[in-house]
């Protein structure tokens, strides 16, 4: 199976000032084309050659693993953000986050503070667990939830890459911007 690039849900300038078109032309236009491109040249003659991109983050192992779960976490990231974004969830995700962490600021509190202490590239990840409770966890590089049997709800993107030309080093002011593009109506779907 040969992987393509999905198409972005807006405009490349839809989410500044937060995220900058110039950050979507490299982050979605060379970043996360090239982790499609290196899937499409790893795979022929492996087992994965006709796999479902969901089985081969679950599954694979190494590089093929790094570049397919990289496809996904970045489509995924990118589905999260409205240029109306923002606010707080409601209906089932707003409850389960109210029984988890007690309150939606202590959740915000508790991500924010995992984005920005996450040491190096990787991802933050908000997950349902087996038991249907919910629990934030760090990931190093291209970790992604679904390899261990979680289901993603929502994921910050701690690479540099995704932050530096707006930000330069300055990690927690791209994290405040995050949550002004969040569309929870889109995300409360995945719970
Ligand atoms: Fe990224």
């Amino acid at each position: 199976m040969s992987f393509e690039l999905p198409k972005l849900p807006y405009a490349l300038n839809a989410l500044e000032p937060h995220i900058s078109q110039k950050t979507l032309e490299f982050h979605y236009g060379k970043h996360h084309q090239a982790y499609v491109n290196n899937l499409n040249n790893l795979i022929p003659g492996t087992k994965f050659e006709n796999a479902s991109l969901e089985v081969i983050v679950k599954e694979a192992e190494g590089a093929v693993f790094n570049n397919a779960a990289q496809i996904w976490n970045h489509t995924f990231y990118f589905n999260s953000f409205s240029p109306n974004g923002g606010g707080e969830p409601t209906g089932d995700l707003g409850h389960a986050i109210k029984q988890t962490f007690n309150s939606f600021a202590v959740f915000k509190e508790n991500f924010t503070k995992a984005s920005a202490t996450l040491f190096g590239s990787g991802w933050t990840w908000l997950v349902k667990k087996p038991d249907g409770s919910l629990d934030i966890v760090q990931e190093s590089n291209a970790g992604n939830p679904l390899h261990k049997g979680l289901t993603p709800i929502l994921t910050c993107d701690v690479w540099e890459h995704a932050y530096y030309l707006d930000y330069q080093n300055r990690r927690p002011d791209y994290i405040e911007s995050f949550w002004k593009l969040i569309d929870w109506e889109l995300v409360g779907k995945r719970f």
